[in-house]
């Protein structure tokens, strides 16, 4: 068991936290890093791994919501692309900007011209932060992307918007990784059982530590419930009224082989009329997504979700041959929790799909209560942000209100980590059919603490080894993870922490030989048992 998590086991039930925040996808997340760098006493706990639901399943863009266009929010897009802007700003090496490039095909709802006088109204309206627009001809297309089937199209568009490097899972990593470093107590598989207030006017949350059965009381003055498609269930459990309540849409993404070499992302619109999208993933290529009314917030992929994206996307692509069910190495299927008025329950709404995305952050200020509704990854650094300052409100001190919680490392240090590793010459050690550099990878998903990587390189060259083939993760980068990141389960590191399950074929992750020894380093004496419960969970149906 990761020792950070013990001692912080250990630690959570002893004092009273100024907040206790329940939920660490990226609601949470950012919530726990923005109040503790801020100085107030904060605890997180996740029922299951960091990021292992919603947020894990998204479709990795960081975007301005061009689609909201349509329905005329201007304000969401414009907030959205503000958003967005500063994401890429904070996180030049995580959050990238990318192109989308846009077919038209005859008798669409709309016509060409106006969807590209759109893509110019959208770049303006994000401060023309961008690379600018671009009208494609039917000819441009099939010469830059000739795998794209232009039957019945008169051309398309190219505009610019983000998208996560890492996986959204990673992500999110980041800001549990901050809270942790301004001293917060995040412990993950950590359920709350419910919370009740005390005449003392603290919260007082039971707590079952999943991965033994004990159970904890948690004590704090603030409660923030950012259990994403659970808020509502644990709100009952709080006896909290809310005048927001979730509704659920599911999507679904399948990972194929890379259907194609250039890093963009080619978009279409679906039979259903709604934007649908082939994003590059590594070596891999992720294409969805859906948008499906349900009712829980436990969704599964069906035939119909598989046969509905491959459909689409064998209609809209010139492949060798159609893909099939076969052709799929990982699916990924999630619920967006949508916020409404919790009288209406957007059971009423006539076009399913034009619910709002926004978030709601909702406070009961006489019970020292919030509830974080809906959102998107897009807009965190906002909700941070938000949520600090009705926490401030409601009377907890935070001594250092002006510290920065999130971004990179400032430019000095990454010229002094790219000066280190072109000394050592870092670059130079990449197996040839590596698809990045090592420098810019590792700086990528560490920051600073990949200079303690480049010492581990130094003391013992085998660090640099790649221990599952096709991965791209290095032996010191397993030990970093052991150390720092928290890993209970052999998923939090290959679905979450890296992407390798999503890239790397089951039967290949069975065979490869590094696997056993990623596994003594991350479990110790138990990774045998960890090795087997991982491939048991997926033969699970
Ligand atoms: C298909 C799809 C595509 C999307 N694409 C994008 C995109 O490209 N860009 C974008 O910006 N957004 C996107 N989104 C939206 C975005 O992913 C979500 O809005 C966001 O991840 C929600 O985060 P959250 O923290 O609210 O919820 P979650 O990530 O679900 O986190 C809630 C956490 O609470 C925990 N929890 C629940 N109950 C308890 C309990 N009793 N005790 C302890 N813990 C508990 C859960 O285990 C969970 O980890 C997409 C969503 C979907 C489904």
């Amino acid at each position: 068991m990761s020792s950070l998590r013990t001692a912080n086991v250990a630690r959570i039930g002893e004092t009273v936290f100024d907040v206790l925040v329940v939920g660490g996808g990226i609601n949470g997340a950012v919530t726990a890093a923005c109040l503790a760098a801020r100085g107030a006493k904060v605890a997180l706990i996740d029922k299951g791994d960091f990021a292992s639901f919603t947020s894990q399943e998204s479709s990795n863009l960081a975007w301005g919501g061009i689609k909201y266009m349509e329905s005329f929010e201007f304000g969401l897009v414009r907030k959205l692309c503000m958003s967005r802007n500063h994401l890429i700003r904070s996180y030049p090496s995580t959050v990238q900007e990318i192109r989308f490039y846009a077919v038209h095909t005859r008798g669409f709802r709309h016509g060409l011209l106006k969807l590209v006088l759109g893509t110019w109204l959208y770049w303006l309206i994000g401060n023309f932060f961008t690379q600018k627009p671009r009208r494609l001809s039917a000819a441009t297309i099939a010469r830059e992307e000739p795998i794209v089937e232009l039957t019945g199209s008169d051309g398309g568009f190219e505009y610019s918007d983000a998208y996560l490097h890492d996986n959204d899972a990673r992500f999110v990593f980041k800001f549990i990784r901050a809270a942790l470093d301004y001293g917060c107590i995040a412990v993950n598989y950590f359920e709350s059982l419910g919370s009740k207030r005390g005449d003392d006017g603290v919260w007082v949350t039971q707590a079952r530590d999943v991965t033994s059965s004990a159970e904890i009381a948690i004590r704090s003055r603030i409660l923030v419930n950012a259990a994403g498609p659970y808020v509502d269930a644990l709100n009952g459990r709080a006896a909290v009224r809310t005048a927001h309540r979730h509704v659920f849409s599911k999507g679904i993404h399948l990972i194929v082989d890379r259907l194609t070499p250039n890093r963009r992302v080619l978009t279409f619109f679906a039979d259903d009329g709604r934007l649908f999208f082939v994003i590059p993933m590594g070596p891999r290529t992720c294409i969805g997504t859906t948008d499906t009314r349900v009712e829980s917030p436990v969704a599964h992929v069906t035939d119909e979700d598989r046969r509905f994206v491959l459909d689409n996307i064998n209609k809209r692509l010139r492949l060798p041959a159609p893909l099939t069910p076969a052709d799929v190495i990982a699916e990924r299927c999630g619920v967006r929790p949508l916020a409404v008025a919790a009288g209406n329950g957007g059971k009423r709404t006539a076009d399913w799909t034009q619910l709002s995305r926004k978030h709601v952050v909702e406070v009961d200020a006489a019970a020292r209560h919030l509830s974080i509704f809906g959102g998107k990854l897009t807009d965190c650094l906002n909700v941070g942000e938000e949520v600090a300052e009705h926490v401030r409100a409601l009377g907890v001190v935070l001594p250092y209100p002006d510290a920065r919680w999130y971004g990179e490392p400032p430019d000095e240090a990454r010229r002094e980590f790219w000066h280190q590793a072109k000394l050592m010459d870092l670059d130079g050690m990449t197996s040839p059919r590596s698809s990045e550099m090592l420098t810019p990878r590792l700086w990528r998903r560490y920051g600073a603490q990949a200079f303690g990587l480049l010492e581990d390189i130094r003391r013992d060259p085998s660090m640099v080894e790649v221990l599952i083939e096709g991965a791209e993760y290095l032996r010191c980068e397993i030990e970093l993870a052991a150390r720092h990141e928290m890993i209970v389960k052999l998923d939090d590191f290959l679905r979450r922490r890296s992407k390798i399950a999503l890239v790397v074929t089951e039967d290949a992750l069975r065979e490869a030989p590094g696997l056993h020894e990623a596994c003594e380093l991350l479990f110790g004496s138990a990774a045998q048992d960890r090795y087997d419960e991982y491939f048991a969970d997926r033969d699970r149906p």
